[in-house]
């Protein structure tokens, strides 16, 4: 007789508590030893005591981690179909991990059998495509290393330990993305397990289906083992990180607002932190990037104006630029729990900046958390020009250009799960509000799903593409397999 993990959600961000018994539990241990069983020496399962295991189910954020019945490494695309062959003839429940930064729990972990792509970490170039073929394991920074002697570069993450497997498969946001777009426009190819475990390779001819499905409908479809992305020439670059005391920022915001405006240059980019603890702005910090060994005098003039408490910009190679933001970016939460969310700005405009820190610090004061809560928003600005694609080009639509917002909130407790869960349902309804109030239309929209609450409805994230996301999911997977593995599923 079967018995399942039962999943009662406490609260509508994605935490679940899993009701799990014992029989369940062996049954999970039964997959995990017939995974074993059919896997090739280049794969390897790990159980909980082993420190591969911790550093498979290991996630950015440790709320987002699970303990599972085993993990799994398959370290070629036949083992990865023998292990998806196993999953569909189980009941098991099991998770996609490839770089773990995920902040919605059971998104890429499980109790039941997690698969940590680490293994596939391939990367070939072909000159003649001007094509990177890379495994979906590894973290843009693994990749970047290996790119820099080349002299190549791909849209892929801002930050280095973000995965290939994730960021590729929800949208991407890069700092190439104002020139290319997003990650997923840049993609031409992707190796494909199906939840029927065969491997087809989808390209926009010979599986034109999902090649939209897959750019931006994350594991709905199968397990992604490889993307073949556009490459680019990559030299010097310059950029870095300022960072401004909290009475500096209204100047900031005016720059933010100016350069969202009037920049066309898609080599220009930058990114602005606000920090709040206890129902108080302490600072801002801001990125900056241009693809090249210096900005053109006056792109970046306003910012550079306004007085900084600290300063490291200079010409570097663009690895090493994406090593001098993880300095200053929200640091690995090791003590903290955490969730992010988003909102989409189709202008940034000062009135809504302004809004924005009023939103941070009501819901970090005193009183909505009784432990100090760490809260910081990132507005984000692009070059609308290169943002846009017709909206069935791709899962994610982006036919309406926004700017996306990232709401980051991390408490100590779990006991304030719930606290947090409003805070940050309210932050984003209040946000959306002030951008309805200066006048700016929403129609068409959908929030970020790299970024979204792990509650989103499909609707927000998909809009007019649910219908045909919905019919692929079910034409590719009809027993529903990768519903038994956590995320945005279309059904
Ligand atoms: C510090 C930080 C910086 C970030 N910076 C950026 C940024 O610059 N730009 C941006 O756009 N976003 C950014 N994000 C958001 C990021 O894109 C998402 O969190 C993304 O989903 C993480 O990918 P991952 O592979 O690390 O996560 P994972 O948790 O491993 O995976 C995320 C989801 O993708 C699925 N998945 C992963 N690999 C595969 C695969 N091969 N086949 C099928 N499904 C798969 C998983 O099952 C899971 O549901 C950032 C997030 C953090 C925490």
């Amino acid at each position: 007789m079967f018995t399942f993990a039962v999943f009662i959600c406490l609260i509508p961000l994605g935490f679940c508590k899993p009701l799990q018994t014992r029989d369940s539990q062996s049954l999970f241990n039964v997959t995990c030893h017939h995974i074993a069983r059919v896997i090739s020496s280049a794969s390897a399962v790990y159980y909980p005591g082993s420190p591969q295991f911790i550093s498979d189910i290991e996630h950015w954020a440790p709320s987002s981690t699970q303990v599972s019945a085993c993990s799994v490494e398959p370290g070629t695309v036949k083992d990865v179909a023998a292990i998806v062959n196993v999953l569909a003839r189980s009941t098991t429940p099991f998770s996609i991990q490839s770089g773990g930064h995920a902040t919605s729990v059971g998104f890429s972990s499980t109790l039941g059998v997690a698969i940590n792509l680490v293994r596939l970490n391939s990367m070939a170039y072909d000159p003649t495509s001007r094509t990177v073929t890379i495994g979906t394991g590894q973290t843009w920074s693994d990749l970047f290393q290996k790119l820099e002697p080349l002299e190549l570069n791909v849209a892929g993450g801002r930050m280095g330990g973000v995965g290939v497997g994730g960021l590729a498969l929800g949208g991407g946001y890069s700092w190439l993305s104002n020139r290319h777009g997003l990650t997923i426009d840049t993609i031409t190819a992707l190796e494909l397990v199906l939840p029927n475990s065969t491997v087809v390779h989808v390209t926009p001819s010979s599986a034109p289906e999902l090649f939209f499905g897959l750019r931006g409908g994350f594991n709905n479809f199968g397990i992604v083992t490889k993307i073949t992305m556009r490459a680019y020439k990559q030299g010097p670059v310059w950029g870095g990180v300022l960072s401004f005391d909290a009475d500096k920022v209204e100047a900031v915001n005016a720059a933010l607002a100016k350069f969202s405006a009037s920049n066309t240059d898609p080599d220009g980019n930058c990114l602005f932190n606000f920090f709040w603890s206890n129902g108080v702005l302490i600072a801002g910090t801001l990125q900056l990037f241009y693809n090249g060994p210096e900005p053109p005098s006056g792109l970046f003039s306003e910012f550079l104006s306004i007085p900084h408490t600290s300063k490291d910009l200079g010409t570097r190679s663009f690895l090493n630029f994406t090593k001098a933001l993880s300095v200053v970016n929200p640091l690995k939460p090791t003590h903290l729990r955490v969730a992010f969310s988003s909102v989409s700005m189709p202008h940034i405009a000062v009135p809504v900046l302004k809004d924005i820190i009023q939103q941070g610090q009501y819901y970090s004061r005193p009183g909505v958390f009784s432990t100090q809560p760490f809260v910081s928003f990132a507005v984000e600005p692009f070059y609308w020009k290169s943002m846009v694609r017709p909206r069935d080009d791709a899962a994610y639509p982006h036919d309406v250009f926004v700017n996306p917002l990232n709401l980051f909130f991390g408490w100590p407790n779990a006991t304030e799960d719930a606290a947090a869960s409003s805070a940050i349902k309210g932050a984003g309804a209040n946000i959306t509000q002030a951008l309805i109030n200066n006048g700016q239309d929403l129609t068409g929209t959908v929030l970020y799903p790299n970024y979204a609450l792990g509650d989103a409805t499909i609707e927000s994230l998909y809009g007019a593409n649910v219908p045909a996301l919905k019919a692929l999911r079910s034409k590719y997977d009809p027993k529903g397999v990768f519903l038994r593995t956590g995320g945005y599923k279309f059904i």
